[in-house]
């Protein structure tokens, strides 16, 4: 596996790939791998003849009372498994190298409305940051395919729709929720869960079920349903953010004639914050 951290050297490594005709898969994350990212890079050797996965810790994405500075970075450990799996080029850019130009003056991309709604109501400028960093990779990897986990719905969401208004010749493949044995969706912010909340933190989750069987059951009064689940997930200990039935694709508050639905929840148990989603088809 090739190690790049310059998008020069990344940019004389790909391109003649991509001349002989290679297909370029492509998996950005911010490290700290498990069986979840895994699963994105197997996905991406499936469409593609050339893995390329990253790993960033995007400064831009985090709010400045967020944990940036915290968050694990386990480079060793990361390209140790991204060899494992087979994975071609491992792009790791330092800050710098990623804005040059600092980031207040960097130029950004916006997606309007959706990005203002659930993680990003209590995230302010969270997915400005996400859809500047993506679409920067986007044009230093130049990728055919780029795999994303239904893990950030909201985030899959926003790239889909950034890819189709700006015309990026990238196709946005999605990959299911790699889940622990009791269901806790994996994360790297997992191992900020002490071995008290660990067991407790499936509750968001099991939230999520039983709100999907009583909406499969028929019932389509979602705001009770809603604060049912915010009252239940409180009463396990956790601290609610939103819990939340919406339209699959536009993310907008579910209708009782919508068809796809989908059901996000997001709290706080202890200092670490859990997201997770599920989708229903009625
Ligand atoms: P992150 O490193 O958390 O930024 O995640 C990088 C990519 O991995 C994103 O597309 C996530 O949606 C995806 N991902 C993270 N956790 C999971 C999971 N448990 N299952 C599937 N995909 C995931």
């Amino acid at each position: 596996m090739q190690v790049i951290q310059r998008v020069v050297e990344l940019r004389q490594h790909l391109e003649p790939l991509r001349q002989a005709g290679k297909r370029i898969g492509f998996v950005p994350t911010m490290g700290n791998l498990h069986e979840g990212h895994l699963q994105l890079i197997r996905l991406a050797r499936q469409q593609a003849d050339i893995v390329v996965a990253s790993i960033f810790v995007n400064p831009l994405q985090f709010g400045l009372n967020e944990d940036w500075e915290q968050y694990p970075r386990t480079l060793e450990r990361d390209s140790a498994m991204l060899v494992a799996e087979g994975c071609d080029v491992l792009f790791c850019p330092t800050d710098r190298e990623m804005y040059p130009n600092g980031m207040e003056t960097q130029t950004k991309v916006e997606v309007p409305t959706m990005t203002n709604i659930l993680c990003g109501a209590s995230r302010p400028g969270h997915f400005l940051g996400v859809t500047t960093v993506v679409a920067k990779l986007f044009n230093m990897v130049q990728p055919h395919v780029a795999v994303f986990g239904i893990k950030d719905y909201q985030q899959l969401a926003v790239i889909r729709r950034m890819t189709e208004d700006l015309c990026i010749p990238v196709g946005i493949i999605a990959a299911p929720i790699a889940r622990a044995d009791d269901g806790l969706a994996l994360s790297s912010r997992n191992g900020y869960l002490t071995a008290e909340e660990r067991p407790r933190a499936v509750a968001l989750y099991q939230a999520l079920c039983r709100a999907r069987e009583a909406i499969a059951g028929g019932r389509r009064d979602y705001a009770t349903i809603e604060k049912e689940a915010r009252e239940t997930l409180a009463e396990s200990g956790m601290r609610p953010d939103y819990f939340s039935v919406r339209h699959a694709r536009t993310l907008e508050a579910a209708s009782p004639d919508d068809r796809d639905l989908v059901l996000l929840g997001a709290v706080y148990l202890g200092k670490t914050r859990l997201i997770d989603n599920v989708s229903v088809s009625i």
